[in-house]
This record gives structure tokens, C-alpha cells and sequence, in this order.
């Protein structure tokens, strides 16, 4: 073995967990283009970023080169609470479609946040607390990443500031009283707790808010209180570098059977997930030492790969924020409020986006209908009840595996099934009774989107 192939194998500790994270830029040719400054339309460089996020965490988000972070033993010590997760064969799925595919699939549900989003939530909040501040502010949608950083925040002992989408905050009451019962404060958004909250509800009066207000709302909750800084559960770099510890724990279970998966499929909400289960997989694939097909999948109502712009463009409604080079549907688009499945956000994290813009990557829009319908074979063969954001990625797995079926392929398709729906059952509700529809956008509806794309001084 040459000597610059061994920092990429997988070290495992006793657990059987890995004990670095691995930075997929570092093997990206092209990079992901830089944050910008929105006000000058130069790269945000660390002084600039310091007032908003960790120090530690900034110097995750800017460096493309190297390509293992090792895990802070604290933070392995949390996560053997509930990792390795499980890499599981579903057979009876398999049965049930009568497919010669090999079907297996991430598990990340298993811990009382309900997803994935507790790996990087751990991390934020550690990094956070060693630089001894006093606590995080963030936005939630459907409430998956609040409920995790407030159990972070609880185990570490820091204090949490979480404003929830107004629809969100009304709809889902048991999400909101989870993250109190971890001890965060929850302030549905937009609020008048914040000048840009302000702002949105003078021009939008009875909006129920959107993922990018909220963030708006916690960003400025976070410059201005010193001993607080802003965090975010997917979209930016850090996020996906924390998260490839699920693709580093499938590679080394799938090594450990012998079997090489042939599709990797995951949903694309901010691309956290995504971005994490594919991490080393990609990464062989970057380096030429084997092939993968890769399939991101997102909602037809939201379709940020699939139809929007590869684009600089605000991560917020408020356009505080720094620009980010990424597909995306233009920071005032708002799914309709028909949309019930979750994966909201209008942009798409920069590292996917470049390696989609790139070809590395395919991406598919599915409707909701379809997803529910997905979601429900899946819990009656399975067992488990999925979230409605994993049940786009089994509704790609299913089409992969019967496609498989007609040609006789016997694939491995692996997918990423990033959580439970137990906090989703009014949309499993309106799907039972019939009263689900879909809605996809118009190209006019989309335009209004992109026409809010913003200028950025000497580019395009
Ligand atoms: C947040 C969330 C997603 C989507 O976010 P990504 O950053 O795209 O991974 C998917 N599934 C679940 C269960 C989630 O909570």
C-alpha cells in the first residue's frame, strides 16, 4: 500500500466507531466556491466569521484541505450512547418487491432526537462549550435539528435559543415540548423578538414563517448577545464533515461483510445527510480507486437540484447571511403550504452543489404522494416508521430495486434512512385520509424565486 493511501482507511476504536471525520473537499478537484461577504462579494475570512460561529467550527468550514478531523474523545463518548448505528439488509422489503437487488439501509433514528442531526449537534455544542461560551442560538423546521441541539446543549450544560417555523411551532406541540424538556426556550418565527422578525411580519403580516426567517431571527439573537453563537444542522461544510460519520461507519461495516454497495441514495434537504453517508464512498470516487452511482432526492415541491439555479445566494429570507454558492431556488422561495414532507429549504449545501454541477452526482424530484405511499410499505415491511424526509430516499430505493426486477440486475443499493416519523403524523394523517396532494411549481412560480437572487459585485 503506498504511503498516502493509508490516512484513508477507516480506523475504528473498540466500538467499532470511527475516530476521525473525513473532509470530502479534501479530495475535490474543483472546491466549493467560498461564503461570501454579502456587503463587499469577497470571501468571509475567519475574523469575519468569528462573531457568528465557534472558532473551532470556523476553521472546519474553511479548510478544503485536510482531509481527516480526529473526533474529540467527549464527543466519541456521546455518540457510543447510541452509535455505531445499525447498517441493516432490509429482506423483507426485498421480498416484498421481489427483487434480485440487495437492499440495506443507514439507520439514524435510534436516538430521541429522531435523526441524524444529533451527530453534528454533539459537535457544535462541545465546540462551543470549550471555547467557554454561554450558550446557541438556531432555527428549526420541523424541529428534528432543535430537538437535537437541546440535547446536546443539555449534556453539556450550555444554554439553547431555538426559533421554531411558526407552522411548525403550531403544528408539531410534542416536537416543541421535547426541546423544552431538554431545557431549550423555543420562540415560533417570525417573532418580534428580533428587528428582522420584525421586519418580515410589517410586510408579510400572518406568515407562518420559513426555515431561512428563522435563521435570520437566531442570527441576530446571536451577534448581538456576547457568549452566544449562531449554530445551523445542515447546509454548511462543518455540518457535512460531521456527518461523515455515517458513511465512515457504513464503509467499514460493508468491509467488514464483504460486500461493496453499487447505489448510494439519500434525501436532500440541506445535504447533511446526503452529504455524509456518501463522504468516503465519493471520496473513492474522486480518487479513482472505485465507482459508485450516487442519487440525491428531493421534493417536487422544493426542487433545489433539479430545477433551481447554481447560483451566490443568501442562506436566509433576511439576506443576513453570507452568500453561498449552491443550488437553490432564491432565498424568498417558500414551498406551498400544501407541502407536508419536509426538506424545505430553498438552497442545497455547496459541496454537493459543486459535485453535482460537476457530474459526480445524479438527483431526482419526487411528489409527496408518492413519498407517503413509499413511506407506508416501508413501515408495514420494515417495521419502522419513517420520517417523511428518509421516505424520499426509500422511494428511490424502491424505483432502483424494481428497475432491478425488470433487468435482472442484482445491484446493492444502500440509502440513508435518516429518522423516525413519530412527530410527523399529521402529514402521515392527511396521507391516510386521502387528503394529500401534490403541488409543483410552476416555472412562473419559480422565476419569482430566482428574480430575488442577489448581485454579487464583481461575479456573473
Ligand atoms: C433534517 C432532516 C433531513 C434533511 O436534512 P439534510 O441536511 O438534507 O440531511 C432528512 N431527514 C431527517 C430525518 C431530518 O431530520
Amino acid at each position: 500500500m503506498s504511503e498516502n493511501k493509508i490516512p484513508y482507511k477507516v480506523y475504528l476504536n473498540e466500538n467499532e466507531m470511527p475516530t476521525a471525520w473525513y473532509n470530502l473537499r479534501a479530495d475535490m478537484v474543483s472546491k466549493p466556491a467560498p461564503l461570501l461577504n454579502p456587503g463587499t462579494g469577497l470571501p468571509l475570512s475567519a475574523e469575519e466569521l468569528a462573531p457568528i460561529f465557534c472558532e473551532e467550527l470556523v476553521r472546519q468550514e474553511l479548510d478544503d484541505e485536510t482531509a481527516f478531523f480526529p473526533i474529540p474523545q467527549e464527543i466519541l463518548d456521546f455518540y457510543k450512547m447510541y452509535r455505531p448505528s445499525p447498517l441493516v439488509r432490509a429482506y423483507c422489503l426485498e421480498k416484498a418487491l421481489g427483487t434480485p437487488a440487495k437492499i440495506y439501509y443507514k439507520f439514524e433514528g435510534n436516538n430521541t432526537s429522531g435523526s441524524h442531526k444529533l451527530n453534528s449537534a454533539i459537535a457544535q455544542a462541545y465546540y462551543a462549550k470549550n471555547q467557554g461560551l454561554k450558550g446557541v442560538t438556531t432555527e428549526t423546521g420541523a424541529g428534528q435539528w432543535g430537538t437535537a441541539l437541546s440535547m446536546a446543549c443539555a449534556y453539556l450544560g450550555l444554554d439553547c435559543k431555538v426559533f421554531m417555523v411558526k407552522v411548525s411551532y403550531e403544528q408539531k406541540p410534542f416536537r416543541r415540548e421535547v426541546m423544552r424538556t431538554y431545557g431549550a426556550s423555543v420562540t415560533p418565527s417570525p417573532s418580534t423578538e428580533t428587528e428582522v422578525g420584525r421586519k418580515i411580519l410589517a410586510e408579510h403580516p400572518g406568515t407562518t414563517g420559513s426555515l431561512g426567517c428563522a435563521i435570520s431571527e437566531a442570527v441576530e439573537v446571536a451577534t448581538k448577545n456576547p457568549g452566544y453563537r449562531y449554530v445551523l444542522g445542515s447546509v454548511l461544510n462543518q455540518v457535512l464533515l460531521h456527518q461523515s460519520i455515517i458513511g465512515l461507519e457504513a464503509k467499514a461495516a460493508f468491509d467488514k461483510i464483504g460486500v461493496k454497495p453499487d447505489i448510494i441514495i439519500g434525501c436532500a434537504g440541506g445535504g447533511s445527510n446526503l452529504g455524509g453517508l456518501i463522504a468516503p464512498f465519493m471520496g473513492e470516487k474522486l480518487r479513482g480507486e472505485a465507482d459508485y452511482r450516487f442519487i440525491a432526492v428531493e421534493p417536487a415541491s422544493c426542487p433545489s437540484f433539479t430545477r433551481g439555479k447554481f447560483a451566490y445566494d443568501f442562506c436566509d429570507t433576511g439576506m443576513i447571511c453570507p452568500l453561498a454558492k449552491m443550488y437553490t431556488l432564491g432565498s424568498g422561495f417558500i414551498p406551498s403550504p400544501n407541502h407536508a414532507g419536509g426538506l424545505r429549504f430553498h438552497g442545497m449545501s455547496p459541496v454537493l452543489s459543486q459535485l453535482y454541477h460537476d457530474g459526480f452526482m445524479e438527483a431526482r424530484a419526487v411528489e409527496q404522494t408518492s413519498v407517503f405511499e413509499a413511506a407506508e410499505r416501508f413501515a408495514r415491511t420494515e417495521g419502522i416508521l419513517p420520517a417523511p424526509e428518509s421516505s424520499h430516499a426509500i422511494k428511490a430505493a424502491i424505483d432502483e430495486a424494481l428497475r432491478c426486477k425488470e433487468t435482472g440486475e442484482e445491484k446493492t443499493i444502500l440509502f440513508g434512512l435518516t429518522g423516525t416519523g413519530y412527530f410527523d403524523l399529521v402529514a402521515y394523517q392527511k396521507y391516510n385520509d386521502g387528503e394529500m396532494s401534490d403541488y409543483i411549481p410552476t416555472d412562473e412560480d419559480l422565476e419569482k424565486g430566482f428574480a430575488g437572487l442577489p448581485q454579487v459585485p464583481g461575479l456573473e
